[in-house]
């Protein structure tokens, strides 16, 4: 089965005023965008509706976070059952921001990604990458055995990598991809393991998108600060 090529922004908290809104909605609903990719902005809970309204209809929008329960006395949180009901089809979750800043555990990860999945929403430089990647996931495999995973995107990203500057080399990317795909593959299904899209982010600009897109288990990107410039249409573009 092909995987679609899939490219988010992740706008983390970002754009700053309504104009910079304006300016990059305008870039997106302009520029001529590869039909053939899946598309998908992550603007801060504020700008959800708003950027659904104003964005072509071909880009989707993804929410940067969400609880684990449906309702209740959880200030300052948002549930997926809410996601849902807005027609948000995507959230983002276990983003290394989130696990630093906020102290989330892969625990909660995938209490969360569960909770997503049943409103049907849709370290390599200390040599710990395997280690690393096999923790997280390992947490969230064991409490989704039964879940539907054409629903879940998993975003490879080195933490060395986020907004320094520094990308993986394709080699370093394209061999913890098919890590994270032998991964799938012995703890949930080699079909499962085929069909879902693994994609890389951290440090993803207009000059490394292409070497790493031809990589056969790199089926797309997480962009976050090039997600706010013009350079994020080549980057959906990385492939024509
Ligand atoms: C991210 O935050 O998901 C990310 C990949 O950021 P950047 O592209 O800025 O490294």
């Amino acid at each position: 089965m092909s995987r679609q090529f899939f490219v988010g922004g992740n706008f983390k908290m970002n754009p700053n005023s309504v104009s910079e809104k304006r300016a990059l909605t305008e870039l997106l609903n302009q520029a001529h965008l590869d039909p053939s990719v899946e598309v998908v902005v992550s603007p801060p809970f504020l700008y959800l509706i708003p950027l659904k309204e104003i964005l072509r209809k071909e880009i989707k929008i993804a929410a940067q976070n969400c609880y684990f329960k449906d309702s209740g006395a959880f200030t300052g949180e948002i549930s997926p059952v809410q996601l849902k009901d807005a027609g948000i089809p995507y959230v983002i979750l276990g983003h290394s921001e989130r696990r630093t800043l906020f102290h989330e555990t892969s625990e909660i990860v995938a209490q969360k990604t569960k909770a997503a999945l049943a409103s049907s929403l849709s370290q390599r430089e200390t040599g710990k990458t395997t280690e690393v990647c096999s923790e997280q996931l390992k947490a969230v495999v064991s409490v989704l055995s039964e879940a539907d995973w054409s629903k879940i995107v998993i975003a490879y990203e080195p933490v060395w990598a986020i907004g320094t500057g520094k990308v993986a080399t394709s080699t370093q990317a394209q061999e913890t991809h098919a890590d994270i795909r032998a991964y799938l593959s012995s703890a949930v299904s080699p079909a499962v393991a085929k069909s879902t899209r693994i994609i890389y982010g951290g440090s993803v600009n207009k000059g490394n998108c292409k070497e790493l897109s031809v990589q056969p288990d790199v089926d797309g990107f997480l962009v976050g600060g090039a997600s706010l410039k013009p350079e994020f249409v080549d980057i959906i573009n990385a492939t024509l």
